[in-house]
């Protein structure tokens, strides 16, 4: 496989290749990733064909960092100045040596940015609020928290809102390598109690904790979707 990028090369869908290669490590390979379009309009979504998997989060979160841990590569922009996604942004993700991509991701914008707030509630009402209320093919939302900062009340609506949209849904607590100690329990403790009942995976962009159990989760959510 030429050209290939090692953190990629190792993760398939949350398959995590070992040093010492199995026949069934053969079959593993890469995820490739494609920006495919952005949407600032419910009218400019494209047409639902395969699994998607959102992803939100106040702005500076970690949001760009997570995907592109995911994908390995730098498929969403990582910037310093919040709020600036002001659209859907749709990627496609497939194996490499399969033709056709399998699920796609989608970047919502940030929220909780105070400047910005205004023009976000727009957008909200735009094109948030219909794609996470009527997006056919949206098969799990993932809300990202930073472990980092005490629970925030727009985090919260978020939590509500997709349990009255009953999206299945779970969270990723970000940065998660800047706790050390006993100071990650307890991050996650307080998390677990403000959130109860969510699925709630801890992860670090910088560190590559939880890739393989945030693949796992999206794998398996994918794989229980209907054709669509
Ligand atoms: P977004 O606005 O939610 O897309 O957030 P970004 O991915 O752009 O990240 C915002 C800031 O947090 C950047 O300075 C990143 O370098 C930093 N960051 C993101 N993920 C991590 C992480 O896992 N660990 C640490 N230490 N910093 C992170």
């Amino acid at each position: 496989m030429i050209g290939l990028n090692l953190t990629s090369s190792r993760h398939l869908f949350g398959l995590h290749l070992q040093d010492k290669r199995t026949p069934r490590d053969t079959e593993v390979m890469r995820v490739l990733s494609r920006f495919m379009l952005s949407a600032s309009d419910a009218a400019h979504f494209p047409p639902p064909s395969l699994p998607e998997v959102a992803f939100l989060g106040r702005s500076n979160v970690g949001k760009s960092s997570v995907i592109n841990a995911l994908v390995g590569s730098k498929l969403a922009r990582t910037s310093n100045t919040p709020g600036r996604t002001r659209s859907i942004n749709f990627f496609e993700i497939r194996r490499a040596g399969q033709p056709k991509p399998e699920l796609l991701f989608t970047d919502l914008p940030g929220y909780g940015y105070a400047k910005v707030s205004r023009e976000i509630s727009e957008d909200w009402a735009r094109f948030v609020d219909p794609y996470l209320h009527q997006r056919s093919s949206l098969t799990l939302c993932l809300a990202l928290v930073d472990v980092n900062v005490p629970p925030q009340a727009s985090d919260r609506q978020l939590l509500e809102f997709l349990e009255a949209a009953r999206r299945p849904h779970a969270i990723v607590a970000t940065k998660c390598d800047r706790l050390s100690g006993n100071e990650l329990p307890r991050a996650l403790k307080t998390l677990g109690q403000e959130y109860a009942g969510a699925t709630i995976i801890p992860f670090s962009a910088k560190t590559g904790a939880g890739k393989d159990d945030l693949w796992g989760l999206i794998r398996d959510s994918v794989s229980k979707t209907p054709a669509l």
